[in-house]
Order: structure tokens, then sequence, then C-alpha cells
């Protein structure tokens, strides 16, 4: 099958066993070549295969090093973001965090988020999503330690399309990226949990780590700043995390956004330690990152050590994310172009300003 063909896999979302059923025939070996293009980058055994190159990167400064924002285009004219995210560890080295988009745009409409502005314009494919791995280890030459599904989309809304490319991105033939290191977020559907569920207790699955955003101490403010809360709310969540299949020593992360008055009092940390208590879990404060027209500030960082502080007073086992890009919106839910935007449906014969 030539690499030029439009309607031929990319191997870019395959596995090595299932390239080589698909191009037994390539000179040389499938084997080699699959091992050739994801290890070294190198596609000459591959003629007319197109290498994700992106189509602009930005780099700011933060303390730990360069954060590079790149983006990737996907027909038809779309684009996938992705953040490459420096970390210092206790020896110094610096190693990266890949954060990838499992969609362009967003259906579950997030309040506080960038994407969610957008609307879901389509889910990725597989090869789309390791397009974003292969860019930033071969392009940018930016090979990173971790992956974290936490870019644009939901990634349980488009969950065979993400198991696919974790396949893709851990065959111990081609990219070798341990599925320890790999980390899908979510906003905590019931129906992908139970579904990734089923999958983590499958061999070589179990270390897959995952992250949830709770983002709120109680349904109320939940259900004001994430709609899918008031179809699937706490108390049912907690059950499907509850459940979840749980390996080692491994924690749930909860990813808790702290907006300045939405949900950040003394209160509130109280409330959400008590709902956490029972989870196998470590809460992940993330100081809001102010998307486009934010109607909230970012908090400062005296309120950002008062809540951690009540969370720890709360008996809550904690951790705070330090905040990197937030000056080229390639901060945690800053992505998004803007010009790339879900038209919106206007009712035919309703005034302009109606909803
Ligand atoms: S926070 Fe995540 S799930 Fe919510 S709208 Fe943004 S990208 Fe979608």
């Amino acid at each position: 099958m030539p690499f030029n063909d439009a309607n031929a896999p990319s191997p870019l979302g395959l596995t090595a066993h299932e390239f080589a059923r698909a191009h037994a025939r390539i000179p040389g070996g499938a084997a080699d070549a699959y091992r050739r293009l994801f290890r070294d980058g190198d596609a000459t055994a591959l003629p007319g295969l197109t290498l994700p190159e992106p189509a602009r990167v930005q780099r700011s400064q933060s303390p730990e090093g360069e954060v590079v924002k790149f983006v990737l285009r996907v027909p038809p004219n779309l684009e996938t973001e992705s953040v490459l995210i420096p970390m210092v560890g206790r020896t110094r080295g610096r190693t990266y965090t890949l954060c990838v988009s499992s969609q362009v745009g967003c259906a579950m409409g997030c309040t506080f988020c960038e994407t969610a502005q957008m609307g879901l314009l389509r889910s990725l494919t597989p090869a789309e999503i390791v397009a974003q791995w292969f860019a930033a280890t071969h392009h940018l030459r930016l090979r990173p330690k971790n992956i974290v599904f936490m870019g644009m989309g939901e990634p349980l809304d488009n969950l065979a399309g993400v198991l696919a490319a974790i396949r893709a991105l851990t065959d111990h033939l081609g990219a070798a990226h341990p599925m320890s290191r790999i980390v899908v977020s979510t906003v905590g559907r019931l129906d992908g949990l139970a579904r990734l569920a089923a999958q983590v207790r499958e061999p070589g699955w179990h270390r897959l780590g995952l992250a949830v955003s709770i983002n709120a101490p109680n349904d109320q403010i939940r259900s004001r700043i994430m709609p899918i809360n008031r179809a699937m709310p706490m108390a049912a969540l907690r059950e499907a995390l509850l459940a979840w299949p749980i390996f080692g020593a491994a924690k749930i992360c909860l990813e808790y956004v702290l907006i300045p008055g939405v949900n950040d009092a003394t209160e509130h940390a109280r409330e959400l330690a008590s709902w956490a208590r029972p989870l196998p879990a470590c809460i992940n404060v993330i100081p809001y990152n102010p998307r486009r027209d934010s109607p909230w500030p970012a908090p400062d960082e005296a309120s950002v050590d008062h809540f951690l502080g009540d969370l720890v007073a709360a008996g809550a086992y904690c951790k705070r994310r330090r905040t990197k890009g937030r000056e080229m919106m390639g901060a945690c839910g800053q992505l998004g172009n803007p010009q790339l935007r879900r038209p919106r449906l206007v009712r035919l014969g309703a005034p302009a300003s109606s909803p």
C-alpha cells in the first residue's frame, strides 16, 4: 500500500503487528521500517509518507525551562495543539511532559475552559494523536518522559481512538513509551470510566494513570461550571472511582482548578476533603489560568497557599501544580484557536440576542 494514499492507515496509529499485517511487502521488512520510523524518525523505507511537522511553535520561559506549545494541521483545515512542559527532577535533570489533544475542540462545555468555547469540531484519529508525540520527539527533539491526555478534548469521548494511540505509543517494537508514564484525564464520564476500567484490568494496562477533573466541592458548584455534573453527579462519580482498579501504590489524581470566588473558600476545602476521603487519591490544586474573555481572574499566591493549607488541615493528601505557559495561552485549560470555533446555530425567526 503506498504511503501517500490518503486511504491507507498511517503507521503512526498502528502497533508493529498491525503495521506488518498491512504492509508485509516492504523491502527490508515491515518490522525494521516501523522501528526506524518510531525510534529514529526515519521514514526512508516508507516513501511518500508525510511526517508530522508543526505549523507553529511558541516558546515561553518558566523557572524550570522552556515551555513549548506547538500546532499540527489536521484535515479539513483544523489543528491540534500540544504543549511540552519542562520539569526539573531531584537530580536536577530536565525532563518534559507532553500534553496531547484527543479532539479538536470539546463538547463538555466547562465554563472555565478555553477549548469549550470552540465546541467539538471532531475527534482525532489514533495517528493524529501519536503524531503529536512524533513531532515532539523527532521534530522538536524533546522526547517526553510523560504523556498526559490533558490537551483539547475529553479523551473518554474518543475512547477507541485514545486506546489505539496508547497501544501504538507503548509498543515495545516502536515508541516503547512506558504505560506507567501515561495519564488519561477526564471530566468523569461514567460510561467511559467503566470501559476504561475494563481496559486497565487487562495485562499490560495496569499502570495507566487516571486523572479526574473535580473542580468543585459539591454538586451545586460543579453543575454550574461543569455541565456533565447535571447528568453524572459527584456521588455517582465517587462510586465509579471507588470501583477503579488500583494496582500497587497508584493513586487517582483529582484535579481541582482553583477559581477565585467560585470554589476557593475554606468551607469548600473541607467539603472537598470529606468527599475525597474514601478514595485512594491525591488532590492536585491547579491555580485557574484565565481563558479569553474570562469572568474570573487568576487566583493570587496567598489564596492558593491558603486553600492548600485548608486541605491539609482537613486531612487531604494534596499537591499544587506549578503554572507554566500561561502568557502564551499554553497552560492548563487555555488551549484552543478562537478562529476555529464551531459556528453557533441560530434559530430562524428568533431575535439575534436569544440563546
Ligand atoms: S476542561 Fe477538558 S473536558 Fe472541560 S471543556 Fe475543557 S477540554 Fe473539555
